[in-house]
Order: structure tokens, then sequence, then C-alpha cells
């Protein structure tokens, strides 16, 4: 089968099998063999991988992870596409589609009985209006996981990276930091789609932590706390706390939480980095306790 990376091979695939692009599910196709080449390489796979592809279209990064992996396995949701893989993909036995959504799908499951349970290597061009939802679903679901590759919307690449004080830090950024070291691989324009998006893309690549970086007494609290930092962002850190009724922190527990941590009252939550919420946290669920 011809290489789909080229683009006069996909547009033949497309022509013949009369593919109409499902936009409401995200389909951009990528047709630049050196974008393809440099998200396999930056996923450093290797014949002893077992691959987890998302979304895989029309099989274009699929014939790439095939002729790199041990084993593929490549969940799509557009039932349309199925026959289009079995064509595509019809030279390689290392292999298996499954037609679902992914957001439904019991990764853990698959980790199991195709990896014996060992980390696997996620690698998608993936569906930008559920980006997040997916990326979490990994994370918090704690499925095996050596590193995850991805093409993203590029403003959520820089999310995902950002630091503390930036206009880009939030919940997304220290998600990110606590289960993942992450690298900008390389921005993607436009033109190296079919059809084109209308938004920046970057590759990122996440390389999961064996262990989180910093120690939470209770992970669930830790989280609350963040989301309740970052909802009111212009508010103070002490303020956003207070005000998140579901938390059931009051705005002496929380001045006295940062007193104990020698920040000021005026603080904002988007100046803290991972570590500090950790211990915020840990505070707070002490406090909670008296
Ligand atoms: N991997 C292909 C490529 O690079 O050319 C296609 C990438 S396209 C951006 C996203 C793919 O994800 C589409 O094939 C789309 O049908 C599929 N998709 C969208 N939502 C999905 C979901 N919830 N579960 C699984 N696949 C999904």
């Amino acid at each position: 089968m011809a290489t789909l990376g080229v683009p006069q091979n996909t547009i033949e695939i497309l022509k013949k099998h009369n593919i109409k692009f499902q936009k409401k599910f995200g389909q951009n196709f990528l047709i630049d063999t050196y974008v393809l080449e440099k998200i396999v390489s930056a996923a450093g796979i290797t014949e002893d991988d077992f691959v987890l592809e998302i979304g895989p279209g029309i099989g274009t990064m699929t014939q790439y992870l095939c002729e790199n992996a041990r084993e593929v396995m490549a969940v799509e949701i557009d039932k349309s596409l199925i026959p289009v893989l079995s064509e595509t993909l019809s030279s390689y036995n290392n292999v298996t589609v499954i037609n679902k959504d992914i957001l439904k799908t019991d990764i853990n499951k698959i980790a199991q009985d195709y990896n014996d349970g060992k980390p696997l290597k996620v690698v998608a061009n993936l569906p930008y209006y559920i980006t997040t939802p997916i990326i979490m679903g990994l994370f918090e679901g704690h499925v095996p996981l050596g590193s995850i590759t991805v093409m993203v919307q590029k403003e959520v690449a820089q999310r995902m990276q950002a630091v503390p004080g930036t206009k880009d830090y939030g919940a997304l950024s220290l998600a990110v930091q606590y289960y993942s070291d992450a690298v900008i691989v390389a921005n993607v324009p436009a033109n190296c789609f079919i059809p084109r998006p209308n938004v920046g893309s970057a590759v990122i690549h996440l390389e999961c932590h064996k262990e989180p970086p910093v120690v939470a007494d209770n992970e669930k609290l830790m989280w609350r706390v963040i989301h309740a930092s970052f909802n009111q962002r212009r508010k103070t850190l002490q303020n956003g706390l207070a005000n998140d009724s579901g938390l059931g922190i009051s705005k002496d527990m929380a001045a006295e939480a940062l007193k104990q941590m020698g920040l000021a009252e005026t603080v904002r939550g988007e100046t803290l980095g991972l570590g500090q919420f950790a211990e915020l946290s840990n505070i707070l669920g002490r406090i909670k306790l008296q």
C-alpha cells in the first residue's frame, strides 16, 4: 500500500472511497511526511513498544507506527473509515483497529490484554474538540503510560507547558506537570493537513512520571483547591477558595493556611507552583480536621 503521508496518495484514497470530512469528529488528516516522521521519532517508538493511536483517520500515521512498533491498537469513532483502514493497513499484521469512542474505551483493559499491564505509548493527531478530556482521562484513569506524543491546537500546547505567573498557566498546566515532563516538539502549519484547520497546531511530547514530583496527602483535595484557585482568576487566592461552596474552606481558614506558608493574603493562585499547591492542600486538609 502506498504511503499516505504523500499528498497525492491521500487524495487518491479520499476520492476512491468518496470520503466526506466529518467536522464534528475534528477530521484533519496529515499530509506531510516530515511532520509524520517527526512525531514518530519524538515518541521514541521501538520494536518493543505497544502503541495506542487515538483517531487513525484513514491510517496515515498508523502506517508509520506499524513500521516502527511491535504492535499498534487504533481506536476510531467514525464507522465509515473502518473499511478504508482495512485497505490502507492491509500489509501490516501488527495492527488492530477498534470502532469506538476513545472516551468510552477501557484503556486499562487494553494495556492488560495486549501489553501485560506494562506502560504503553500513546501517539495521536488528536481531534481538537476533545483534547483535554482525552489527556485528563489518560492521566486520571491511571492508565499505565510511558509517554503521550500528540498533535494539539497550538494554544493548548502552550497552556500545557506554561509556568506560574503567565497568562496561559492554569489547571491543565499543573495536571500535565504533575503527571509528566512536557516538551513542544514542533509547530505545525495548517497546510500540513487536509482539510486545513483554521487554528495553528503543535506536537507535544509528555514523558510520564513514574511517581508524581510532589506529595499531596489527599490528591482529590489538591485538585479541588487548584480548580477553585483558577475558577476566579481575578480574585485573590483566599477569596477564590472561600467562594467555592463545595470546598468547605472559610476565608479565615484560607488566610491561616497562607500565613503558615509565608504567603501574602493578596496572593493570586496563578503565581503558585505545583509544590506550593500540594503544600497548601496539605495544610488546608489539616486545618479542616481541627
Ligand atoms: N490520525 C489521522 C491523521 O493524522 O491523518 C486523523 C487525525 S484527525 C485530526 C482525528 C481523528 O480522530 C479522526 O479520524 C476522527 O474521526 C477521530 N475521532 C474523533 N473523535 C474521536 C473519538 N471520540 N474517539 C476516537 N476517535 C475519534
